[in-house]
């Protein structure tokens, strides 16, 4: 019986989860992670002698935090676990690392996906302004640098992480001016019977509003039309409230925004998964059974990086994807345990539904976006550039629309601007944004030095080979 070499990209909640599963039948994975630390995004670690007690830096998350960390530790002597490692391409049993500024390559004839997510960003005037964050940007600041992305800072967007991150900020003694958020107060009222499914979740959510309430911090909903102005620093953020014309303004020297999260879902692409339009994510999502098996045999698809589900999620998805794994090596699997992982995930899905019903999407955007407004940031393509593509070209697909005027094209491959490009493509021809499809991926799925391949072929390994066959997309080594 040829060798089963399982390999585990993601080192956060899903993918130590599956990790901890398949070692524990006696097998030992491979665990790839660009980050220096296992933990993921939320138990994200902290550098060495970093001076902030877990308690301060994950809050609530503290103990299951240090749960997390503790299984990772646990782990790491019986897996191959390599920090540092950038998975740039997958496919035909072949992962492709960046890893000290060489490539690599990685064989398996398993492979978890569990590589998260990011921000989801809807672009406004004056974004790209030296002193704008991401919210999860603004939170990696705090979390492992220790630092403030300002010193008066506003909030912007929807979703959970808006008010957590706010919350931290506030709390770590950061003046936060205010949190715009373009859900309508009423949007959370009607969500509530769903949330009372969850009431630790809900709890925590009305604790970090009452308490940015009670701190003075103002909570604008039903926000629309945001917009930043400073030339090389942000001087004041602007905005207007839904179907009202008055322009209010504040100073502030940062602001933090994102439209809840978008998952990473590029591999999954590379390797031939096949992908359904997911209405509560507003997104094209890689295939996947109950357990996890994308459609492509030998995948797996576990967190958030298939479809956002929140942390608790992700760890049950792991151990899922694991025990599919290790079913279709012929392994027996603890029937009552899938169960009580499966009614678990069930549970937590319907409260993913409240949420977004709490936090929605703020359909208006592409209709509202002005046309000198620069949406790709990498290509410096602008909204009216896009919108002059389509009516010229007649574009209907978003792949045809890259190919016209390089919107995704560059560093970030779509992973930032995408969700928006697709809103806005969608929005000019009055189609679904079903229809007009998501951005195909291409290796590098993330930036590889051209000197990794350089450095790689000086050490005399025959890596550079398979990495440009990777690269080429062909397989070929
Ligand atoms: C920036 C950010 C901050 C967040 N903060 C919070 C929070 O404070 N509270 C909360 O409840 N939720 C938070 N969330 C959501 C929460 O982190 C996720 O729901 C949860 O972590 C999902 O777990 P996961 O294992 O699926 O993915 P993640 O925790 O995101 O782990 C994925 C791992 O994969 C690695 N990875 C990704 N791509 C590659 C690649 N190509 N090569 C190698 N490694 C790769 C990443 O480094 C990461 O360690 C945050 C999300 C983001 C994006």
């Amino acid at each position: 019986m040829s060798a089963v070499l399982p390999v585990i990209i993601g080192a956060g909640p899903a993918g130590l989860r599956a990790a901890s599963a398949l070692v524990e039948a006696g097998l030992r994975p491979v665990l790839l992670d660009e980050s220096p630390a296992a933990g993921g995004q939320i138990y994200r670690q902290p550098p060495a002698g970093f001076g902030r007690s877990r308690k301060t830096l994950y809050g609530f998350e503290h103990k299951k935090a240090q749960a997390l960390h503790a299984l990772g530790a646990r782990l790491e002597q019986r897996l191959d676990y390599r920090s540092g490692a950038l998975v740039w391409s997958a496919q035909d049993g072949t992962v492709s690392t960046l890893s000290d500024g060489r490539v690599q390559t990685v064989p398996y004839t398993h492979l978890i996906v569990a590589t998260g997510a990011t921000d989801r960003v809807l672009p406004f005037p004056g974004w790209l302004t030296p002193g704008v964050y991401t919210l999860g940007g603004s939170q990696v600041a705090l979390k492992y640098q220790g630092c403030s992305i300002g010193k008066t800072v506003v909030f912007a967007g929807t979703g959970p992480l808006l008010y957590l991150v706010a919350y931290q900020y506030a709390k770590a003694g950061v003046r936060v001016a205010a949190v715009l958020d373009t859900a309508q107060a009423a949007n959370g009222r009607a969500a509530l019977p769903g949330l009372l499914r969850a009431p630790a979740l809900l709890t925590k959510g009305l604790y970090y509003m009452g308490w940015l309430k009670a701190h003075g911090v103002p909570i604008n909903s039903g926000v629309r039309q945001l917009g930043v102005l400073g030339n090389d620093k942000v001087e004041k953020i602007t905005w207007k409230q839904q179907g009202a014309d008055v322009l209010h303004e504040l100073a502030c020297d940062a602001v933090g925004f994102g439209y809840a999260l978008r998952s990473e879902t590029q591999l999954a692409d590379l390797l031939g998964c096949r992908f359904n339009f997911s209405e509560s994510d507003r997104a094209w999502l890689p295939e996947r059974d109950a357990f996890g098996r994308a459609s492509k045999t030998g995948v797996y698809l576990a967190g958030d990086g298939a479809g956002i589900g929140g942390a608790d999620a992700a760890e049950l998805s792991g151990e899922l994807a694991a025990y599919a794994l290790l079913q279709d090596l012929g392994n027996d699997i603890p029937a009552a345990r899938v169960q009580q992982l499966s009614r678990q995930r069930a549970a937590m899905t319907k409260v993913r539904r409240a949420l977004d019903h709490a936090f929605p999407f703020p359909e208006d955007w592409a209709a509202q976006a002005e046309d000198d407004m620069v949406i790709c940031r990498c290509e410096e393509i602008r909204v009216g550039q896009l919108r002059e593509a389509i009516r010229f070209y007649g574009v209907s697909e978003i792949n045809r629309l890259k190919a016209v005027c390089r919107v995704g094209m560059g560093r970030c491959q779509g992973r930032v601007c995408g969700a928006a490009a697709i809103e806005l493509l969608a929005h000019e021809t009055g189609m679904d944004v079903a229809q007009v499809g998501r951005l195909r991926a291409q290796a590098p799925i993330k930036p590889v030095p051209v000197s990794a391949f350089a450095i790689t072929h000086m050490a005399g390994s025959d890596t550079p080979r398979q990495a440009t066959a990777a690269l080429r997309g062909d397989g070929n080594v």
